[in-house]
């Protein structure tokens, strides 16, 4: 049977729901059900049967029914359905995702308690808070709460630095196959968000069943959740569900730009389009009288509309759009600009691999220099280094650099912000260094003051460089600490001490409007990895996305610079500094 059929039928069903959600006229529900039943039992193809205008053929299905149909098969949406959803309060909606809520149950646990998401829904079980309600047994309690789990850490978000290798490896896998004309990720993993919701891969192809049993038999692939003749799902052996949906070459550019996002950006550009009298869709752009005048690249669309491309990064409905139609996009700093990376932890403290590893893979990326910053002597948990050991890896860093010359290894720390304000090596130490980065470990509750005056104070010691991960936070696991992060902004400009953004999945810290307003301010940004091992020096890339993500240009990042402008850089500022 075909896969659009069970598509429609769940279209069909979602509508019964919704209405039994409105208490509808039971007569009206049970015709959607037994319309949706027949569609999901049915030997042909819906697309055929509509194609041949015989939609109302299928058992159950009038006229009424038919013209939704219809409109979903032509357009990939309902109007119908949205407007019920909309109606319906899309929440109490969500919770009949969950298989063994019924409209009935999602309707009385909206109202008797409230509960309008799947992770209300998941902890109210798990608290027992369900079983008091009319026809909430134990064991119906117990399977709402395992059911919700699944779909709460379905429908979750996880960070870029998980979705996008999954997705990259599924492009490799399929990118030489031979009816793969070209494939992508769309979505926010194109855009580089730092979390993800879906990850979405579209491919150009004009063989479309060659793809999708390419794609649902990848030795990755631990589960087939649907396939169809353009679009199927699979989960990885790590859980994660990858779409892929299948585009004809001639609209493989407007589908990628469509799928591609941002939802604010697409509807700006769409807006675009309306003004001159076009149209734009997945399909194309399309002028008054219905003629395609772009549709098979980006580029195309973009410039048919008078725009210059822009990369993924950038569509978040910023001002992107105007940029692109005053041809004044930035320059934006690209991976491959970047000539070294300042912020590394070795096995000297908590790191996994030897200095001369780092050092290693550092040359290996094609680095001209790498600055070892192993943590601070407080930082007990992580080995922090004693002044004594700060002493050895000095000569250590020194029988590297006559190793591996020309390369040039910079004896760096990451001193800890200790919660006074004060550095946790004294001045004499700090000056031995050829790079001194600074960062809060501890103490992350400190009332917004007291933070933002630690901070401050840590930026005017004249040794410090770089302020690494400025705000704390770790995504999906802690926010930001409580900071005046303009003041900091300000301060740093001041100081000229460049702020980070740390390329670690979880911290992208500075974010993406932060790393914005510091490349405004005139503020040094620094994009390191902060990589605990060798292979974790790869990190830079999440660092160098959200550093575009936040409009930032090479010119202001300082590990784009040569090493002798940047050795120049570090002593000059150093100088000054100490001077004033
Ligand atoms: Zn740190
Ligand atoms: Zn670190």
């Amino acid at each position: 049977m075909a896969r659009r059929n069970e598509e429609l039928s769940l279209l069909l069903e979602n509508i019964a729901k919704l209405l039994a959600l409105k208490s509808e006229s039971p007569f009206r529900i049970r015709a959607y059900e037994e319309a949706a039943r027949s569609i999901s039992a049915m030997a042909e193809d819906i697309e055929d049967l509509h194609r041949a205008g015989r939609l109302t053929d299928i058992a159950g299905v009038g006229s009424s029914i038919g013209a939704k149909l219809g409109e979903y098969l032509d357009t990939g949406r309902s109007s119908y359905y949205e407007g019920l959803k909309r109606e319906v309060s899309v929440e109490a909606a969500d919770l009949l995702d969950v298989p063994s809520i019924g409209p009935a149950r999602a309707k009385l646990v909206h109202e008797r308690l409230g509960i309008s998401t799947v992770a209300e829904l998941e902890r109210a079980a798990r608290e027992h808070r369900l079983q008091g309600l009319p026809g909430f047994g134990e064991k119906l309690e117990d399977r709402i709460a395992r059911e919700a789990a699944r779909v709460a850490q379905r429908t979750g978000r996880m960070l870029l630095g998980m979705a996008l290798p999954a997705a990259e490896e599924v492009v490799r896998l399929l990118r030489d196959r031979p009816a793969v004309l070209e494939i992508n990720p769309a979505g926010s993993i194109r855009r580089m968000k730092e979390t993800i919701g879906d990850i979405d891969l579209l491919v150009a192809s004009n063989r479309p069943g060659e793809v999708m049993d390419a794609f649902t038999t990848l030795p990755i692939a631990r589960e087939v959740l649907a396939r169809g003749p353009t679009r199927s799902s699979i989960l990885t052996r790590d859980n994660l569900q990858i779409d892929l949906r299948v585009i004809k070459p001639d609209e493989y550019g407007s589908a990628l730009q469509y799928f591609t996002g941002s939802k604010d950006h697409n509807i700006a550009l769409r807006q675009v389009a309306i003004n001159r009298g076009w149209k734009l869709s997945e399909y194309g752009l399309f002028d008054a009288a219905g003629k395609r005048l772009a549709g098979r690249t980006e580029e195309e669309v973009y410039r048919a509309l008078g725009m210059d491309w822009m990369p993924p990064e950038l569509r978040e409905s910023r001002g992107e759009l105007e940029a692109a139609l005053g041809h004044q996009l930035p320059d934006l700093v690209a991976l491959k600009a970047v000539r070294g990376d300042l912020h590394v932890h070795s096995d000297w403290s908590d790191g996994y691999d030897p200095p001369e590893r780092m050092v290693e893979a550092a040359i290996a990326r094609g680095y001209q220099y790498l600055a070892l910053t192993d943590h601070s002597r407080s930082l007990g948990v992580a080995g922090g280094l004693s002044i004594e050991r700060v002493r050895q890896q000095r000569r250590l860093v020194d029988q590297l650099n006559q190793r591996y010359a020309p390369f040039r290894v910079l004896h760096g720390t990451e001193v800890d912000i200790l919660p006074s304000g004060d550095l946790d090596y004294p001045d004499d130490v700090l000056a031995q260094f050829d790079l001194v980065a600074a960062s809060v470990h501890s103490a992350f509750g400190q009332p917004r003051e007291r933070m933002t005056e630690r901070i401050l104070r840590a930026l005017r010691n004249p040794y410090v460089a770089v302020l690494s991960h400025p705000t704390g936070r770790l995504l999906l696991r802690r926010p930001e600490y409580e900071v005046d992060v303009e003041a900091v902004l300000q301060a740093a400009a001041q100081q000229g001490v460049a702020l980070e953004v740390d390329g670690q999945p979880d911290r992208l810290d500075l974010n993406d409007l932060w790393a914005r307003r510091a490349r405004d301010v005139g503020v040094l940004l620094v994009c390191n990895s902060d990589a605990h091992s060798a292979r974790q020096l790869e990190l830079v890339r999440y660092a160098v996305a959200t550093a575009r993500r936040g409009w930032v240009e090479p010119r202001t990042v300082l590990n784009t610079l040569p090493i002798k402008r940047l050795l120049a850089h570090l002593s000059r500022r150093g100088r000054k500094r100490r001077a004033a």
